[in-house]
């Protein structure tokens, strides 16, 4: 009998978008988008909870967004792993509800049942894989799905939740401009530097990607939450507004300029004037005309925007655009020729074309599939983690362990003790930001190592590693040493940070860094003088010093105690903490190894 060769295992691609959702398969050297019977493969990412009882996804959910607007649930990825406080300003301009949940995270409330986003999302997962399985013929169960560099620990954890739920096993979270590049035929086998521009209908990304041996690494994003083709909508919209000179348009009338608007939009990136007969209600029909040179003097403002973004994300990664090697376009909004032309001005060289903007992360995506199914081997990508990752420490302290912008997977320990003498639990608090001090970070979650027998403080060697998997999900766990008591937790993040949070808490650290260095140190300081007090104190019971040495230590750390009482200065409580430091530095050694005698001592008369 001879062994046949497996057969290749089927992984698909899944872009789940916020606008519209889409699967793809690896085919050749390249991919194919998966279509539905009617040969579609844009996917709305739309749920509607029909009054008759039925869940409706997709094409059919959007047209029932009219009758049904509270039932309607679209957008969600906007709300997935956040909090409800977050969210609460665009939740109000949406027509369904949004309420705060358990751990204030967003829900979505329709009639009388509540869902979490991730729930809404598995629905549309689950009819992206149904297309999928129609299409290819075949049950599907394994997906690698993407998502934006920006998306946050809790937000990717979220997605592999969505995945989990809609039947999947998610083999990858995949960031979005990563997946374009492969999109585009950059497939590792050149190193180079690539820019991803992704300009959507509501939002606009920009990454730099180093692409060196296979290996892909995020350099830097940058973006703005609150600008994309609904904006160049709007403009229109203002346009057609003041040729009609109505002073108050009805919901309905701005829904119809809008989709004309839209509708003028998408001609002119294929035309150089648009013309269209407005026929709306109480009013005489109107024709508008309008050339792309108008447009484009109105767009103007805002690709500038875009364009200062990709600077910044340039400053950020340390490169000038001559260093970039390709431009790669990602979303519907890049389609217009401006925009094209304004990139090749800026970066000196015409962005890649040649692949549809709406489909080119789903058919990256399918091609990172390929290669973790282990059909190819020639490529690995490495993305990285947007905000440093740290604990806790006295005095409100973060340290951090691992540090932003660290390829993923990784992991890293650092060592601790306790504070306290005799503490037999050390709660600890995992924290994620750019800052010194943690009320100034965001909290990500908590737990407690317990079982600890009671030793001196300073005496416990707690080792803490911080693990961050290829999907940029975070575990951590404490384990002290010399007994093997051990606790962790894969962190579920108390709630979720929006990007312009991760960019906020970027730009405070740098405005910050002055103020944060001069606080982190004071709390540094009196850490090490309390510290140096109460060791002093116990030391002086231990060893058997002249009286007239004892008599001096004792003073010095009197003077030390009172200026950590009286709140004294930083330089004064440098001095006096050094002043005790030299005075008891020949008896730390003798006082260390009787205090570890003691406490293995103690230790063995508890057990
Ligand atoms: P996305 O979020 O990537 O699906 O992009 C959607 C946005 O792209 C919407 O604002 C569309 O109006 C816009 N869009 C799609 N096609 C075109 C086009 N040919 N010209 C200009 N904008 C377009």
């Amino acid at each position: 009998m001879t062994a046949s060769p497996p057969a290749p295992r089927l992984v698909i691609g899944i872009d789940l978008g916020t606008t519209n959702s889409l699967a793809a398969i690896r085919a050749g050297r390249g991919a194919r988008v998966l279509r539905d019977k009617d040969g579609e493969p844009l996917i709305p990412s739309i749920v509607c909870f029909h009054p008759d009882g039925r869940t409706i996804v997709g094409r059919e959910a959007k047209a029932l967004r009219l009758s049904f607007p509270e039932r309607t649930v679209f957008s969600a990825k906007r709300l997935i792993g956040r909090a409800g406080a977050e969210v609460d300003r665009e939740a109000r301009l949406l027509p369904y509800r949004v309420h705060r949940g358990e751990r204030d995270l967003a829900r979505i409330a329709v009639a009388d049942h509540d869902y979490a986003p991730e729930q809404i999302a598995a629905m549309v997962l689950q009819k992206v894989k149904s297309t999928a399985e129609h299409a290819l013929g075949q049950p599907v169960s394994a997906a690698v799905i993407t998502v934006p560099a920006w998306f946050d620990d809790g937000q990717r954890q979220a997605t592999r939740d969505a995945a989990h739920l809609a039947g999947l096993e998610c083999l990858r979270i995949v960031n979005e401009p990563t997946a374009a590049s492969l999109a585009y035929g950059i497939d590792g086998s050149k190193d180079g530097t690539v820019l991803v521009y992704d300009l959507g209908g509501g939002t606009f990304d920009v990454s730099i990607l180093r692409i060196d041996s296979g290996v892909f690494r995020v350099l830097a994003t940058s973006g703005d939450t609150h600008l994309g083709g609904d904006d160049f909508d709007q403009l229109l919209v203002e346009r057609i507004l003041g040729a009609v000179s109505v002073a108050a348009p009805d919901p309905y009338m701005l829904q119809a300029v809008r989709a004309a608007a839209e509708g003028l939009k998408i001609t002119l990136s294929s035309a150089t004037t648009a013309t269209l007969r407005l026929e709306l209600d109480g009013h005489a029909p109107l024709d508008i005309k309008i050339d792309r040179a108008e447009f484009e003097g109105l767009l103007a403002p805002y690709l500038q925007r875009t364009l200062a973004c990709c600077r910044r994300a340039l400053s950020d990664a340390s490169l000038t655009a001559a260093q970039i090697d390709d431009v790669v376009l990602v979303g519907g909004s890049t389609r217009i020729p401006m925009v094209r032309h304004l990139l090749h001005a800026e970066l000196g060289r015409a962005p890649h074309t040649g692949v549809d903007p709406d489909l080119a992360v789903a058919l990256g995506a399918a091609i990172q599939a390929d290669v973790l199914a282990g059909n190819d081997k020639s490529l690995l990508l490495l993305d990285v983690i947007p905000l440093s990752l740290g604990i806790e420490t006295l005095g409100g302290a973060m340290q951090k362990l691992i540090l932003r912008n660290s390829t993923i997977p990784t992991s890293a320990t650092e060592e601790f003790s306790i504070a306290v003498e005799g503490q037999t639990a050390v709660a600890l608090n995992i924290y994620q930001g750019e800052r010194e001090l943690v009320r100034d970070c965001r909290q990500l979650g908590s737990f407690t190592l317990h079982g600890l027998p009671p030793m001196p403080a300073g005496l416990p060697r707690i080792a803490v590693t911080f693990l961050v998997d290829a999907d940029g999900v975070l575990r951590v766990t404490a384990i002290e040493q010399r007994t093997g008591h051990e606790a962790s937790i894969q962190v579920v993040p108390t709630f979720g940070l929006s990007r312009d949070e991760v960019r906020r808490m970027m730009l405070d650290s740098i405005e910050n860094a002055q103020s944060d260095y001069v606080a982190r140190e004071a709390i540094d300081l009196r850490n090490k003088a309390q510290a140096m007090v109460s060791g002093t104190r116990k030391a002086l019971q231990l060893a058997s010093l002249p009286p007239d040495q004892t008599f001096a230590v004792q003073k010095s750390a009197r003077a030390l105690e009172k200026l950590l009482q009286a709140d004294a200065d930083a330089s004064s409580l440098k001095a006096a903490t050094e002043e005790l430091s030299k005075l008891t530095a020949t008896i730390a050694d003798d006082v260390i190894s009787s205090a570890v005698k003691r406490a293995l001592g103690d230790e063995q008369s508890h057990s």
